[in-house]
């Protein structure tokens, strides 16, 4: 990949499958790699450091921050989560594409550095289902699934700052839609 700093934005609303649509993704587009963000959230049964995040206290979170150490960081559902710049450099050391996950308002800011960067929002065919997906999942409280579903209102209001929205019916097709953006923009 001769140009450098070319970045794949990925958000839309908790619940909406984005984790799934990703991991099938990555499971066949050997050029991507996905960008570990770090949080101030708490770990969930299952996750792991360095996997799923990098899993910061609050005072190490504010010595990141005071380091420069992140490309962007927002608060999204009451923690911090940020972008690292050294996880987007690690990937294009090897060659490849990075792909962060983020939240809308991550995803404006990380415009600034990366103009280029391809914004995918993935959407879920309609609300109601994104609140059953979310039930489903159980991995919230009751009070954490209203909060995100609020979010999520307010996340599909910014879909027009988008290249593409993706309408989460079917993992597969989500994926291999995805798939055919980015070999059309990155030449792949
Ligand atoms: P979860 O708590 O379900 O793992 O993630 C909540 C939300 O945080 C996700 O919808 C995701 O888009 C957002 N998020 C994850 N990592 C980052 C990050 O590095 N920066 C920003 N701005 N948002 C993030």
């Amino acid at each position: 990949m001769k140009n450098k700093n070319l970045l794949i934005v990925i958000s839309g609303p908790s619940g909406v499958g984005k984790g799934s649509v990703i991991k099938e993704l990555l499971s066949y587009l050997e050029t991507i790699e996905l960008a570990i963000s770090a949080t101030t959230r708490k770990k969930r049964e299952g996750e792991e450091e360095g996997k799923d995040y990098y899993f910061f206290s609050d005072d190490i979170f504010d010595k990141a921050i005071k380091n420069d150490e992140f490309i962007e960081w927002c608060i999204v559902h009451g923690n911090r989560y940020g972008t690292l710049r050294k996880e987007i450099r690690r990937i294009n050391n090897k060659n490849k594409l990075g792909l962060v996950e983020i939240d809308t308002k991550g995803a404006r800011k990380i415009k600034k550095s990366f103009p280029d960067a391809l914004q995918i929002f993935i959407s879920a065919p309609t609300m109601a289902v994104l609140e059953e997906r979310l039930k489903r999942r159980k991995t919230e409280s009751n009070e954490d699934i209203t909060k995100r579903i609020s979010n999520a209102k307010e996340e599909i209001k910014k879909i027009k700052h988008y290249d593409y929205v993706i309408i989460n019916d079917s993992i597969f097709d989500s994926s291999k839609e995805i798939e055919e953006i980015i070999r059309k923009r990155f030449n792949l």
